[in-house]
């Protein structure tokens, strides 16, 4: 991992504005800036690890914390009836582009499938 600070250490310490919906003393939950969902919101561990396996390997306990704090995410925004989906695009054919890893809530309506 190198050691290059990303985007998100920069919004964790309020160096970047965004719409922080929920926090604990281990993650930062925000909305997307590019939404793609009526409601779509990334959940962060405040401690940075590349990509889920990374963190998987590293701290599973960890990765339980991100997982709850989504399902929190999603009782709060009103969604965790109707459904959602909880999204960690891993290395670059998944489309990850910011390298500290991160979950994807999103729902809100009715999502389409997604492969290729
Ligand atoms: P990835 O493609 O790595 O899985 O997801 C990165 C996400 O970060 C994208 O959905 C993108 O829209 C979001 N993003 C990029 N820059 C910013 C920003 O400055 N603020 C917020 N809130 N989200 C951002």
């Amino acid at each position: 991992m190198s050691d290059a600070e990303t985007l998100f250490e920069r919004i964790i310490a309020r160096e970047i504005p965004a719409e922080i919906v929920h926090e604990t003393d281990n993650t930062v939950a925000f909305r997307d800036i590019n939404p793609q969902a009526r409601t779509h919101v990334l959940v962060v561990p405040k401690k940075r690890y590349r990509n889920v396996a990374e963190l998987a390997a590293a701290d599973p306990a960890l990765l339980g914390e991100v997982i709850g704090t989504a399902a929190k995410v999603a009782e709060l925004e009103g969604i965790s009836q109707s459904g959602y989906r909880v999204v960690f695009n891993t290395e670059l054919d998944a489309g990850q582009t910011v390298f500290h890893v991160h979950a994807h809530v999103l729902g809100g309506e009715q999502l389409g499938f997604f492969g290729r």
